[in-house]
């Protein structure tokens, strides 16, 4: 197996540039969401990567994004809680400017508060506005930290979903099938269990061997979803395991005690800042394992080196 097919099964793979604590787009962080749009431009990395703001783009966000290719995504999250004192109007607007740079750019709903931000009223406004844009749409639940669950907005998700189909808008559950809509690169979160890159995992040394045409986690080793999530977009598959660990950081190998996060549709490569935004609602502020880190992941194709023990040699 070529050094050039394992670093290629990597640049495939969807990324999200500081997409964690710290907006993509404040000033104190757009410097590095650059540096890190450069190294992956750099490193011809060929999966989706994600821009996800909670700030209205400036000119010379969409200027510099709108040249640096079509695997880009911009997701603005609109949720119609006034974040930063900015009215719906405003936020709106900023979205149908963002779309007339850049085609690649998604509505995003998120999070949907009951009783906050779930009325008719303000869905309609927003899916209306992204009926004059791209027309692509997601909408994502209100995750709870306390009860570390997601809120059941099954009611509301379905009057989204109806408001769309009223208004031609395409309406998605997970970003990754939204992206993959508007690149037409393929969707990693939903598997065809056809497996493929068996020879490279087996070369990262996962604690994993392959039963019955499935990767199967060692009994011993306890996955974390984030390790679930990496399998899953690497082979196609669904991995099994005995059980495992609540959490979505991998850990497993990296160095330098930098984690990886892999969601089910990204892997993230961030830095943490304090957010200028400050929502109330915030995860990756108060979440207890993430908050502890300041970087988080890496250039995709750098994960190989990083995810082997040791004493295995790939290149
Ligand atoms: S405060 Fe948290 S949720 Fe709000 S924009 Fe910043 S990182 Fe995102």
């Amino acid at each position: 197996m070529s050094s050039d097919y394992i670093f290629n099964a990597f640049r495939k793979l969807p990324v999200a540039v500081n997409a964690l604590f710290g907006d993509p787009l404040q000033e104190d962080q757009w410097g590095n969401t650059i540096n890190k749009i450069e190294a992956l431009s750099r490193d011809q990395h060929i999966g989706n990567i994600a821009i996800i703001t909670k700030l209205i783009p400036r000119e010379k966000h969409l200027k510099y994004l709108y040249n640096k290719g079509t695997n880009i995504i911009l997701i603005i999250s609109i949720t119609g809680l006034n974040e930063n004192d900015i009215l719906l109007s405003e936020y709106l607007k900023g979205y149908i400017k963002a779309c007339s740079y850049l085609h690649n750019t998604i509505m995003y709903m998120r999070p949907i508060i009951p009783k906050k931000n779930d009325k008719f009223k303000i869905i309609s406004r927003i899916v209306k506005a992204a009926s004059k844009g791209t027309r692509v749409l997601v909408a994502r639940p209100y995750f709870d930290l306390k009860s570390k669950k997601k809120q059941n907005c099954y009611k509301t998700l379905n009057l989204i979903k109806r408001i769309c189909h009223d208004n031609n808008v395409m309406f998605f559950s997970k970003t990754s099938c939204a992206s993959s809509k508007l690149t037409s690169i393929p969707c990693p979160t939903h598997v065809t269990n056809i497996p493929k890159n068996i020879e490279l995992i087996k070369r990262l040394n996962y604690p994993i061997s392959w039963h019955n045409g499935a990767p199967l986690f060692e009994e011993k080793f306890k996955p974390t979803k984030g390790d679930i999530n990496l399998i899953r977009m690497l082979t196609n598959c669904s991995p099994k395991y005995t059980d495992i660990v609540n959490t979505t950081l991998i850990s497993f190998g990296f160095e330098n005690n930098v984690p990886l996060d892999c969601t089910s549709s990204w892997i993230t490569w961030g830095r943490q800042v304090k957010c200028k935004t400050g929502c109330w609602y915030c995860i990756a502020r108060n979440h207890e394992t993430f908050s502890q880190y300041k970087n988080i992941g890496c250039l995709p194709s750098e994960m190989p080196k990083k995810l082997i023990k040791s004493s295995i040699t790939i290149y």
